[in-house]
C-alpha cells in the first residue's frame, strides 16, 4: 500500500503536483481517460501510452455487474485483466446506480437496485463498494455517495447530502479491514453555497487521500459549476489532491485547473470522437462536413499525435462516411492527445509561473480559430 501527494508549485490558486501510486507516478494537473468496462472505448493500452496517458479510470458498478468480482479476481486483478500496468482509479458506482439503473431504493443502510443489464437485484453498501475496489486491486477507490440530479429541491439535496457524509464515515472504517491503496472522499451538496461549504467542512477532516468534488456537469449551469467550485476548495487542505468528477469541456478543464483543482476525467474526448467531433487548439472540427472532402490538412497543424502525424482530414472523413472502425480509433486518439496534452501544457505553465497568459493564450486562439460549433 503506498500513496502520496507533493504540491511542487502553485501559481495563484493553480496548482503542480505528484502523485505517487506505489508502482507508477501521476503528474498533476492530470486528464485520466474513461474506460468503463475495462477498456478505452476503440483504444488499446499502447495506445493509451503513446498519448501520454498515466491513469485511466474504470467504474465499480459496471464490473460489478460485468464479468464480476470474482472473474477478476481470478484473472488477477484489473491491471492484469485490462493489460494496464500505470494508474487506475475505480468510480464507486454511486453515479451509475441512480443514473442508469431503473429500480432503486436508497437508505440508510445502502442502495438496492436493478441491473440495466438483466434486472437482477443488487444491494451496495459503502463498506461493500470499498471492499470490492479493494479486491479488483484499483490504486484510487472512491466512495459510495449520493449524486442527486440536479433538479432536486434543496430539502431533498440536504437528506442526501447526510447520507452521503455517514457513508463517508463508514467507508473510513471499512478501509480498515481492506486495505485499499487509497481511498478519496466525495463532496456534494448541489448547487447550493451552505450544503457545499458543509460537504466540504464536514470531509475535510475525515482520513481521506484525496476528494472529488462530484455532482457536477448534472446538467446545472456552467455559473454554478463555476462559483460552487472554489468554495469547495476554500475548505479542502492543501497537500491532498482535489478530483473533479466528469468534467467537461476543455475549457471547463482550464478554469477548474485554475481554481486548484487536479484531476478530471471525462468521456467527452472519446465519445464525441466517435461522433466525428474533433477537439484542437482553434476550435472543434465536425470531420462529417462536405467541406472536409478532398482537404489533404492533418486534424490539427503541429498536433504530434498518430493520426495528425499520419493522415488527412479527407480520409478522415471517408472512414466516417463509410463507417469504417478504424475511424473511432484514429479520432479517439487525437481527442485523448488534445485534452491530454493541454492538460499537461497548464502544467507546465503552472511550474514556470505562467498559468493567466497560457489561459489568455489558449482563449486567443479558441477565438481566431476556425470552430465548427
Ligand atoms: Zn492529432
Amino acid at each position: 500500500m503506498s500513496f502520496s501527494f507533493e504540491l511542487i508549485a502553485e501559481d495563484k490558486q493553480a496548482r503542480a503536483g505528484t502523485i505517487d501510486l506505489g508502482h507508477t507516478k501521476v503528474e498533476t494537473p492530470i486528464f485520466m481517460p474513461v474506460g468503463t468496462n475495462a477498456s478505452v472505448k476503440a483504444i488499446l493500452p499502447c495506445m493509451l501510452k503513446a498519448v501520454g496517458a498515466q491513469i485511466v479510470l474504470s467504474n465499480t458498478y459496471h464490473l460489478y455487474l460485468r464479468p464480476g468480482i470474482e472473474t477478476i479476481e481470478k484473472l488477477s486483478g484489473l491491471h492484469r485483466f485490462m493489460g494496464w500496468k500505470r494508474g487506475i482509479l475505480t468510480d464507486s458506482g454511486g453515479f451509475q446506480v441512480f443514473s442508469l439503473s431503473d429500480l432503486r431504493n436508497i437508505n440508510p443502510e445502502g442502495v438496492y437496485f436493478k441491473s440495466h443489464i438483466d434486472g437482477s437485484n443488487h444491494f451496495f453498501s459503502p463498506e461493500y463498494v470499498v471492499e470490492l475496489q479493494y479486491r479488483w486491486g484499483s490504486d484510487i477507490a472512491m466512495v459510495l455517495d449520493e449524486c442527486p440530479p440536479y433538479t432536486m429541491d434543496k430539502s431533498y439535496v440536504k437528506k442526501s447530502l447526510d447520507i452521503t457524509i455517514n457513508w463517508a464515515k463508514r467507508s473510513i472504517r471499512a478501509r480498515r479491514e481492506h486495505t485499499v491503496n487509497a481511498l478519496f472522499g466525495i463532496v456534494q451538496g448541489g448547487v447550493f453555497d451552505d450544503l457545499r461549504k458543509e460537504a466540504a467542512i464536514a470531509m475535510k477532516d475525515l482520513e481521506f487521500d484525496g476528494f472529488a468534488i462530484g455532482g457536477l456537469s448534472v446538467g446545472e449551469p456552467t455559473e454554478d459549476m463555476y462559483r460552487v467550485v472554489p468554495i469547495v476548495n476554500e475548505f479542502l487542505p492543501k497537500n491532498k489532491p482535489r478530483y473533479a468528477m466528469g468534467i467537461g469541456r476543455p475549457e471547463n478543464i482550464i478554469e477548474l485547473i485554475g481554481m486548484g483543482v487536479d484531476m478530471f476525467d471525462c468521456v467527452m474526448p472519446t465519445r464525441n470522437a466517435r461522433n466525428g467531433t474533433l477537439f484542437t487548439r482553434f476550435g472543434v472540427v465536425n470531420i462529417k462536413r462536405q467541406q472536409y472532402r478532398d482537404d489533404d490538412r492533418p486534424i490539427e497543424e503541429g498536433c504530434g499525435c498518430y493520426t495528425c502525424r499520419n493522415f488527412s482530414r479527407g480520409y478522415l472523413r471517408h472512414l466516417h462516411k463509410a463507417k469504417e472502425l478504424s475511424f473511432y480509433t484514429l479520432a479517439s486518439i487525437h481527442n485523448l492527445y488534445y485534452y491530454i496534452n493541454l492538460v499537461k501544457s497548464a502544467r507546465k505553465a503552472i511550474l514556470n509561473g505562467r498559468f493567466r497568459s497560457f489561459k489568455d493564450e489558449f482563449y486567443a486562439l479558441m477565438k481566431e480559430g476556425e470552430a465548427d460549433e
